[in-house]
C-alpha cells in the first residue's frame, strides 16, 4: 500500500515545481489573485487534490514557465506541461468570493479594504506605507508593499471599523475561516503592534475569526499581551533571510535589528502565545544556503516559532525582479528537512489558530510535515 506521507511529499514536489516556475495563465475565470502589495504576490490560487496553493501568473518568470492553465473542456481545468497530455487534472480555481460585490456606506469597495487569499483567508494590510520603502537604500529589495497604493487598488490605511465590517461578510458570504493582519511598518516604536490590536478588538466585537497579526518585534514587549488581550490569537515575526551578509543584502534597514534580538523577541512572544503560534517567514532562494536554514528553523522550532519556509518569487518593479526563483530540488531538501523537525516537534501548521503557516498557501512545507 502506498505510504500517505510518500504521497503528500509528491504533491508537495509538484507544487513546488509550479511555484517556483510559475504557470502561464491565459485568463482563467475566478479569483484573479493580486498584484502587489506586501509579502508573497502576483499570484493567484489553485486547489488540488484538496490543497491550496498560491501560484505565481503574473510575475516575468511566470510568463516563459513550462507550465500552463488549461481548460478541459468540461468546465474544469488543467495543468499541462512540457510533456504530452496534462500533468495535473481536476484543478480547481477558487471563485471570485461574493463579499467583492459590496462596499461601505462610503461607497469603498470591501476588496479595497481586505482581500481573499487561498481558499478560505481573509487578508489586509493595516498600512500599506512602510518607513523605509522610499528610500531603496532601507528598503527591503523583494518588497512591493505601496505598488497596489499606486493604480488606486487599495487604501494606504484601514481602518479597524472598515475591517471588522468587511470580515463580518466575508464569514457570512464567503465561509472566511481565519484573518491576516499584516503592515508596513510605521515610525512608532510599537512597530504596528497597537493597530493591530486596535483592529483585532474590532474584528472581535463583530465575528468570531481566529486572527494573526503580522509585525516587526515591537520595543516594548508589553505589547505582545496587548495584542493577546485584544483578540490577535498568534503572531507572525519575519525573519526573511537568516546569513548575517544576506541580510544585509537584501534587508539593509530591517537588518538592523539582528538575529539574536529576533531570538528575544520570539522567546517573548512565545512567552504569551504558546509554542506554535509566533511564526517567521524564511524565503528561501535568496542566498541563505540550505544548511543554514534549517539550521535556523531547529533553532526557531526550540524556541517554540514556526518557520515558515516559502520559495522566493520575484515580484514585477522590485529590484529583485530579474531574481532567481529557487530550484526544486532545493526547495524539496529543504522542506523535507525541516517537516521532519516539525513532525517531531510538539508545533505544526494545523495546530496554529491563525495565520500564513496554517493556510500553507505559498508553501508545500504543510505537506512535508
Ligand atoms: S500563506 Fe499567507 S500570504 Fe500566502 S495565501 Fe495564505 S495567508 Fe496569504
Amino acid at each position: 500500500m502506498a505510504d500517505p506521507r510518500t504521497d503528500r511529499r509528491e504533491l508537495g514536489r509538484q507544487l513546488t515545481e509550479w511555484q517556483v516556475h510559475g504557470v502561464v495563465d491565459p485568463a482563467i475565470p475566478g479569483n484573479q489573485g493580486r498584484r502587489g502589495g506586501a509579502g508573497p504576490s502576483d499570484h493567484r490560487a489553485l486547489t488540488i487534490e484538496g490543497t491550496t496553493v498560491m501560484v505565481p501568473v503574473y510575475t516575468a518568470v511566470a510568463a516563459t514557465s513550462p507550465y500552463q492553465l488549461c481548460r478541459d473542456g468540461q468546465g474544469g481545468v488543467d495543468v499541462e506541461g512540457p510533456g504530452p497530455g496534462p500533468v495535473a487534472t481536476a484543478v480547481s480555481v477558487p471563485g471570485e468570493p461574493r463579499f467583492y460585490g459590496l462596499e461601505t456606506a462610503e461607497g469603498i469597495p470591501y476588496r479595497s479594504i481586505a482581500l481573499l487569499h487561498g481558499r478560505d483567508v481573509l487578508a489586509t494590510t493595516l498600512l500599506q506605507t512602510c518607513i523605509r520603502f522610499r528610500d531603496r537604500s532601507q528598503a527591503c529589495q523583494f518588497c512591493a508593499i505601496e505598488q497596489s497604493l499606486d493604480d488606486g487598488r487599495t487604501l494606504v490605511r484601514k481602518t479597524p471599523e472598515q475591517v471588522a465590517e468587511v470580515a463580518e461578510a466575508a464569514v457570512r458570504l464567503d465561509g472566511v475561516k481565519q484573518l491576516v493582519l499584516t503592515t508596513g511598518t510605521p515610525a512608532s516604536d510599537d512597530r504596528g503592534a497597537r493597530m493591530m490590536a486596535e483592529t483585532a478588538a474590532a474584528v472581535k466585537q463583530r465575528v468570531a475569526l481566529p486572527i494573526q497579526a503580522q509585525c516587526e518585534p515591537p520595543a516594548d514587549p508589553a505589547w505582545y499581551r496587548r495584542m493577546r488581550d485584544a483578540g490577535v490569537d498568534s503572531l507572525g515575526m519575519h525573519l526573511e533571510v537568516v546569513e548575517p551578509e544576506v541580510r544585509r543584502r537584501h534587508l539593509p534597514g530591517k537588518s538592523e535589528l539582528g538575529l539574536e534580538q529576533y531570538f528575544a523577541a520570539f522567546s517573548d512572544a512565545v512567552a504569551v502565545f504558546g509554542r506554535g503560534q509566533v511564526s517567521t517567514y524564511l524565503l528561501a532562494g535568496l542566498g541563505d544556503s540550505a544548511d543554514s536554514l534549517i539550521r535556523c528553523s531547529e533553532r526557531l522550532i526550540e524556541v517554540g516559532v514556526y518557520p515558515f519556509v516559502v520559495p522566493f518569487v520575484p515580484i514585477a518593479g522590485t529590484p529583485l525582479e530579474h531574481h532567481p526563483a529557487p530550484a526544486t530540488d532545493f526547495m524539496v531538501e529543504v522542506y523535507s528537512a525541516v517537516g521532519d523537525l516539525l513532525r517531531r516537534s510538539d508545533i505544526s501548521s494545523e495546530a496554529m489558530a491563525a495565520g500564513c503557516a496554517k493556510c500553507g498557501a505559498c508553501s508545500a512545507l504543510p505537506l512535508f510535515e
